[in-house]
């Protein structure tokens, strides 16, 4: 019948929401026990000071080894763990293996001098337990709470304002700092974020990626910057991938960047190794050259 109202499009659109929806089904089955055996992992992407390739913080993201659907990057299956209440399981585990790994890399290594950034889902952070889970997790590494940095969307944020406050005054009260992720895409008014005392900004790579030649870009990019430092908050770029971008950014004051530019997130073991070496360097200062004024 499909076919005889000319529905041979409509066939295949049914065969791929019948296949979406199978590997929904899959990926929700199989999460739940993936937190508990081996086959969610994370790798840290640094986070450098493009004047001198300094190493100042790195991002655990999470990854997934499904064992019949082969490696899951988070937009696959983040989503999913939201809206079937894995959320705060996921996000625990998270939290305690980059913090795990933070202080194996702590006891190489005496002097680390390292931010560690954790992405926190809106689910995780309107859970009852969260602050105490992330205050026990700290405890049990000794890991000082600034040495720490939560990320947060800011649609995540605004959603429930209150709430935002009541915790984000909890994690200041254990020193851990506080990011807005991929800023600039959401919906808060700046009037709210004025209220919300976050630590930096990270500007969403959708502004980044094209800077060297969108004026728009630029345009929003300053307007950030300028932002930034009224408010007195740090900015990290993201996404960075051209030369061209990293300069701009230079020239217009934002010097933390994180990109595949720099470096793709590593496996743990590739990271170390970075953190030994303290600095991308010194390919990134030819590359990026003398800033213009
Ligand atoms: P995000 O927090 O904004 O993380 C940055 C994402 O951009 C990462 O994708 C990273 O691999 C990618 N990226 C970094 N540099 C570049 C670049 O130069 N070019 C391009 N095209 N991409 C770049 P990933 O790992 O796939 O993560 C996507 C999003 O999933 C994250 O965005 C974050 O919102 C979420 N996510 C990742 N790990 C976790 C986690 O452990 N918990 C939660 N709740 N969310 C997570
Ligand atoms: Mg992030
Ligand atoms: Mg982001
Ligand atoms: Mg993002």
């Amino acid at each position: 019948a499909a076919k005889a109202e000319g529905g041979n499009a409509i066939a295949t659109f049914n065969e791929d929401m019948r296949a979406e929806f199978e590997i929904r089904t899959a990926i929700e089955l199989s999460l739940r026990t993936s937190i508990n055996d081996d086959s969610l992992h994370l790798v840290y992407q640094p986070e450098v000071d493009m004047r001198d390739g300094k190493v100042l913080a790195v991002e655990a993201l999470v990854r997934w080894d499904h064992p019949t659907l082969g490696l899951l990057l988070p937009a696959s299956f983040i989503e999913i763990a939201e809206s079937t209440n894995l959320a705060s399981e996921l996000g625990t585990w998270v939290f305690r293996t980059a913090c795990r790994q933070f202080a194996k890399w702590r006891s190489e290594n005496a002097d680390l001098d390292l931010c560690l950034r954790v992405n926190v889902s809106p689910a995780q952070l309107v859970g009852l337990d969260f602050l105490e889970g992330t205050a026990q997790v700290l405890e049990e590494y000794e890991i000082a709470g600034n040495s720490v940095c939560l990320e947060i969307t800011e649609n995540a944020m605004v959603s429930d304002l209150d709430r935002t406050r009541v915790t984000l005054r909890g994690l200041s009260d254990l020193g851990v700092r506080v990011a807005i992720d991929d800023f600039g895409t959401g919906f808060s008014a700046l009037a709210q974020l004025k209220q919300l005392k976050v630590d930096v900004l990270k500007i969403d790579q959708e502004f980044i990626r094209d800077l060297g030649h969108s004026r728009g870009d630029l345009a929003i990019v300053k307007s950030i910057v300028s932002l930034a430092k009224s408010f007195d908050v740090d900015l990290v770029a993201e996404g960075v991938e051209t030369v061209s971008a990293a300069r701009t950014l230079l020239e217009l004051g934002c010097y933390r960047a994180q990109g595949f530019l720099f470096s793709h997130p590593l496996p743990a073991d590739q990271a170390g190794d970075l953190l030994r070496a303290g600095a991308i360097q010194p390919w990134l200062a030819a590359a990026t050259g003398p800033v213009r004024k």
